[in-house]
């Protein structure tokens, strides 16, 4: 991996994940923050990053698009809404950047418009960076091929009250690779809530449950149920860290690479 200094833009550096990445990137060694972007509706905008957002920086100011930053950077890193990361692909794509996308909820026109767009520039998008969910994902693809028959698969997730989208992306992309695993179309067998007299279980049902409350950060659970035994693969994000490590390794490991869309299996070398 490139070991110089890799210049980073972020947008939506007030949010949750947005502040965190730039006070990391500050303290980085390996990467350095050119600029960041907010939503024009934020007090922060026009303010320097530490007047807004109270990060040790008092010379960049915090602006509304990607085009204003004034420093040169290579990596875009960008933990916001489906319409905004949009944009920020579609700059990506012209100014030819590269982009690390974290932001989850993408429909699937949006999705087709993503893979058409990274020809253009180099694009990690991962609906979770994190280590241990990543390692999870390729549990779950190993356990599927060998618990094949007579075993049922359930999706559980739990998340903050904050969190808009749902089931999360984590929880789809479990989905996702489950119906690859066993050769089944998730729009035929997902099965997103269950109420009154719905009869038994279907055998290829993939069923996805989502829970909300409090301040959790994130927990998914994949259930394999058998006759007499369950076996049970839980990943708990004890705080966000987890997703903001993955990011910046992520954001050092893309600069250079060909354009085109990678996850974070394909980051962590664990595709394939
Ligand atoms: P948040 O609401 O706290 O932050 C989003 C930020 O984007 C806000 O500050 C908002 O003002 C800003 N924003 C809105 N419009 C903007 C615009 N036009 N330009 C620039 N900024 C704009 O949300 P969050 O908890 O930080 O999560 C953000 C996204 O990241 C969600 O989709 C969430 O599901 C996802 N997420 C992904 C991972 C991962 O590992 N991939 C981990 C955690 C969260």
């Amino acid at each position: 991996m490139d070991k110089k200094l890799i210049s980073c833009a972020v947008v939506g550096a007030a949010g949750r994940m947005g502040q965190r990445i730039c006070k990391v990137i500050l303290e980085s060694e390996k990467l350095a923050l050119a600029g960041v972007t907010e939503n024009s509706r934020k007090n922060c905008l026009g303010k320097t990053l530490k007047d807004g957002l109270g990060l040790p920086d008092d010379k960049s100011l915090i602006v509304e698009k990607l085009e204003e930053i004034r420093k040169p950077f290579d990596v875009i890193i960008d933990f916001t809404f489906p319409e905004v990361s949009m944009e920020t692909m579609l700059f990506a794509s012209h100014a030819k950047k590269h982009a690390v996308i974290g932001t989850t909820g993408f429909s699937d026109e949006q999705l087709e418009e993503i893979k058409r767009l990274s020809g253009k520039f180099p694009c990690v998008l991962a609906p979770n960076m994190s280590m241990g969910v990543n390692t999870l994902f390729k549990l779950v693809r190993d356990v599927a091929l060998i618990l094949k028959e007579g075993f049922d698969v359930e999706i559980m997730e739990i998340h903050h009250r904050y969190k808009k989208d749902a089931p999360s992306g984590t929880a789809l992309k479990i989905a996702q690779i489950l119906a690859e695993s066993y050769g089944r179309d998730l729009d035929q067998v997902g099965v997103y809530q269950r109420k009154g007299f719905i009869g038994e279980r279907k055998k290829d049902e993939i069923g996805i449950q989502s829970l909300r409350a409090g301040d959790v950060i994130g927990e998914h659970t994949v259930l394999f149920g058998g006759l007499g035994e369950r076996l049970e693969i839980v990943h708990k994000a004890q705080s966000r860290d987890c997703f903001i490590q993955g990011a910046l390794y992520a954001a050092r490991w893309i600069k250079g690479k060909p354009n085109g869309l990678y996850d974070m299996q394909d980051v962590l070398g664990l595709n394939g």
